[in-house]
């Protein structure tokens, strides 16, 4: 594969970015800031495998003991504000909806809002009846409130909103199509089959994340929502916008799941941006609202393996014990964008593609069900031009194949009509 001169100064420049950040210090003055009580976190989750919140465990740099112990040199014990995370809070029942009811009161203002989880369509986003049930935290007047309800309600008050993981981003596996459609029609449930014309998701809870997910067809939450969501819309497709006036900032962490250090080092970014320390413009984010300084290079561009794509070395079969390339495999390295076969998950250990799995796209709109099955090549994606030279030889060997077979037809019967007449 040949790199232009400005793919070369793009990987450079993408590169230096990453080691000119003083990551260290970036995260330090953001806990400090948040000990000081000025920033709370609110992280609620919707539909999920909690899938973000273990990679959040399993953050190193720091980890979120330091964190939340306030372990940091430069922040004292226990005064970081993690106001709300259903998962690792002790609060539980009506002293932890109180939280929520303070956060949309005003009284935690200013809050950062992170969602983890794909988002349902509830009754008054158009689901049907009973849909307020698929996710909800906590009870009014008997009737369940929705995620997509309080997510509204937090959404008007937060300073800025973090997706974190595939799901809140684009919706995530839970919005894959349905694949047992005559499952759910034989107990007569077939409303899902009309979501797709209503824009949403083809999942039994017409699932979104935030965003409009161009590979299944779908509107995000940011555009089915309208006004509710105009200062986050402002941001994300860079209108004339002013941080903490017209504009809130909305960034996304994907992945399934998100990498832990990369959600706190995000997490970190923005509460100093709001803090005025930092920073924080469209630019430094992709067009799926991701940090660059983390998405910017495909998987396949930070592979270990990249030398023997380069040289046409690739494995035959999953795990045939070579260190070649995985494309040959399936792999979608070529088309997702993640930094971890350079950065290792965890501690510089692990990566999917460097630990011997091909890479499945799971930072990306599609996943998981327009990269499946993930142990067979995509068709668009070629490897070489040699491969797109097989490709099109064989596409024009078919066609020639059918042109002389077609002609072949015609022949025989325009003999045939000739015999008739
Ligand atoms: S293993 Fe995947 S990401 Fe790595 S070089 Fe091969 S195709 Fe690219
Ligand atoms: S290598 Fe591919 S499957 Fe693994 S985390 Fe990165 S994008 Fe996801």
């Amino acid at each position: 594969m040949r790199i232009s001169r400005r793919d070369f100064m793009k990987i450079a420049a993408a590169s230096a970015a990453l080691a000119a950040i003083d990551w260290d210090r970036v995260v330090r003055a953001a806990a400090q800031a948040v000990g000081k009580g000025k920033y709370n976190i609110i992280w609620f989750e919707a539909q999920s495998c909690t899938g973000d919140t273990s990679a959040l465990l399993l953050a190193t740099d720091p980890d979120i003991l330091q964190v939340l112990a306030g372990h940091l040199h430069a922040v004292g014990p226990g005064t970081v504000n993690l106001a709300f995370h259903d998962a690792v809070m002790p609060e539980w029942g009506k002293s932890a909806m109180d939280i929520l009811y303070r956060a949309v009161a005003g009284e935690l203002d200013p809050f950062v809002l992170v969602v983890e989880g794909t988002i349902a369509v509830d009754e008054k986003a158009g689901g049907p009846p009973g849909s307020n049930y698929w996710c909800y935290v906590g009870k009014e007047h008997g009737e369940p409130v929705s995620c997509l309800e309080w997510i509204r309600r937090l959404m008007k008050r937060a300073a800025a909103v973090v997706a974190v993981g595939n799901c809140s981003s684009y919706g995530g596996i839970y919005s894959n199509r349905v694949i047992e459609q005559e499952f759910f029609k034989k107990y007569g449930f077939t409303a899902f089959l009309e979501y797709p014309k209503l824009g949403r998701s083809m999942s039994p809870t017409g699932c979104v994340g935030f965003l409009d997910n161009k590979a299944k067809g779908f509107k995000g939450l940011l555009s089915l929502l309208g006004e509710e969501a105009e200062p986050y819309r402002r941001f994300l497709e860079g209108r004339d916008c002013k941080l903490l006036q017209n504009c809130k900032p909305f960034v996304s962490v994907p992945g399934c799941p998100a990498n832990g250090d990369a959600t706190l080092k995000t997490l970190a970014h923005v509460v100093l941006a709001l803090e005025g320390l930092m920073p924080l413009t469209r630019d430094q984010f992709d067009e799926l609202a991701r940090p660059k300084y983390f998405f910017l290079e495909t998987t396949h561009n930070n592979c270990p393996r990249a030398g023997h794509y380069a040289a046409g070395r690739w494995r035959k079969y999953p795990g045939d014990g070579s260190q070649y390339c995985l494309w040959g495999v399936g792999c979608k390295g070529p088309v997702s964008h993640c930094p971890w076969n350079r950065l290792g998950w965890v501690s510089g250990v692990g990566g999917c593609v460097r630990q011997g799995s091909v890479c499945m796209g799971c930072h990306e709109p599609g996943f998981s069900d327009s990269f499946e099955p993930f142990y067979e090549k995509l068709p668009y994606v070629f490897a070489s031009t040699k491969d797109l030279f097989n490709a099109l030889v064989g596409a024009a060997a078919a066609a020639a194949v059918i042109g002389v077979a077609s002609g072949a037809l015609a022949y025989l019967k325009s003999k045939r009509g000739g015999s008739h007449a």
